[in-house]
């Protein structure tokens, strides 16, 4: 298997008192959109800070495409947004760019390629003074872009931002993730995370809560919603369930959280099979935000 872009092992960071970042380890694979995901203060834009040579580590290694080249060389293919976008003013979108390429050795023919990516194209001869904070943001993406980079690398990209700008931010975010370059972001935002990543860390006071797949963030498989004529009984019979984890009544339906995997059918069978006649059952996923409230509150 190709080595990893960027490999994290046990990370801790330590301002004073304050343990900032607390045994971080993440490993980042080509191709994949990966969220840092976590309530401000929890160690996110220090985590970033630290990878990009811009923050001292405590303790812990972390290094760039498999530790080959040194972290200076490394980081030129790696495109970082983790402040908010400064550009001349009284310059040009075009302008700003050549300036930019002009100091990192890069044709200027990206400029274009890159403003075409982020939807500026149409405003490439406008001073970047007038442009709206979610301009800014694009353009600066753009300029991270220009040496076409293997990792681009964000620090809440959408914040401040109105609802267009957020969306026009995600889009272009889903865009460049499309053409193969793996991505990191930190945010606080769920649904930021759940619309553009594939994997996620979950951070709490700078300690990981969940590493992973999105999609598979709950080790549960979620829950089922059911009901029958007998309350009392089906939470008896339920309650003698190996994998039940817990019970509770809401609305008249008996919602049922197992440990394990269990489908559908196998519980109406075990159910049945103890008398219990179901008039409802569905199997429900908890959403990104129940799971992430669920392993915040433990
Ligand atoms: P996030 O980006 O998730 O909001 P940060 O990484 O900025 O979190 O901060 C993590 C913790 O470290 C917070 O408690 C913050 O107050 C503290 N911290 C961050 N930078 C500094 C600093 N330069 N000096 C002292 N404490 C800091
Ligand atoms: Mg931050």
């Amino acid at each position: 298997m190709e080595s990893p872009i960027l490999t994290i092992k046990n990370l801790h960071k330590r301002y004073g008192k304050v343990h900032a970042v607390n045994d971080v380890s993440l490993e980042i694979h080509k191709g994949n959109v990966y969220g840092i995901l976590g309530p401000n203060g929890s160690g996110k834009s220090t985590t970033l800070g630290i990878v990009l040579n811009v923050v001292n580590k405590t303790s812990g290694e972390y290094n760039w495409f498999g530790g080959t080249m040194a972290t200076h060389e490394a980081l030129k293919k790696v495109g970082a947004i983790i402040e908010r976008p400064n550009f001349y003013p009284y310059m040009t979108a075009q302008e700003n760019l050549e300036l930019v390429c002009k100091i990192k050795g890069i044709n200027y023919s990206k400029v274009k390629e890159k403003l075409e990516i982020v939807g500026l194209i149409d405003r490439k001869d406008s001073k970047f003074k007038t442009f709206s904070l979610g301009m800014k943001q694009r353009l600066a993406i753009a300029s991270a872009l220009l040496n076409d980079p293997e990792i681009l690398i964000l620090d809440e990209p959408t914040n401040g931002l109105d609802p267009q700008g957020i969306h026009q931010i995600r889009d272009i975010i889903r865009l460049i993730a499309s053409q193969g370059t793996t991505i990191l972001l930190a945010s606080h935002l769920l649904d930021e995370v759940e619309k553009v990543c594939s994997h996620v860390l979950v951070l709490r006071f700078g300690e990981i809560l969940y590493n992973g797949k999105v999609d598979e963030m709950s080790n549960k498989s979620g829950y089922f919603e059911l009901q029958s004529n007998d309350s009392q009984r089906l939470i008896e019979v339920l309650k003698n369930h190996t994998e039940l984890e817990s019970i509770k009544e809401t609305e008249g339906k008996i919602i049922a959280y197992f440990k394990a995997q269990i489908d559908a059918t196998e519980l109406n069978k075990f159910l049945f099979e103890k008398g219990i006649i179901l008039n409802h059952l569905v199997k429900r996923k908890l959403s990104l935000e129940e799971q992430f409230l669920e392993l915040t509150n433990q």
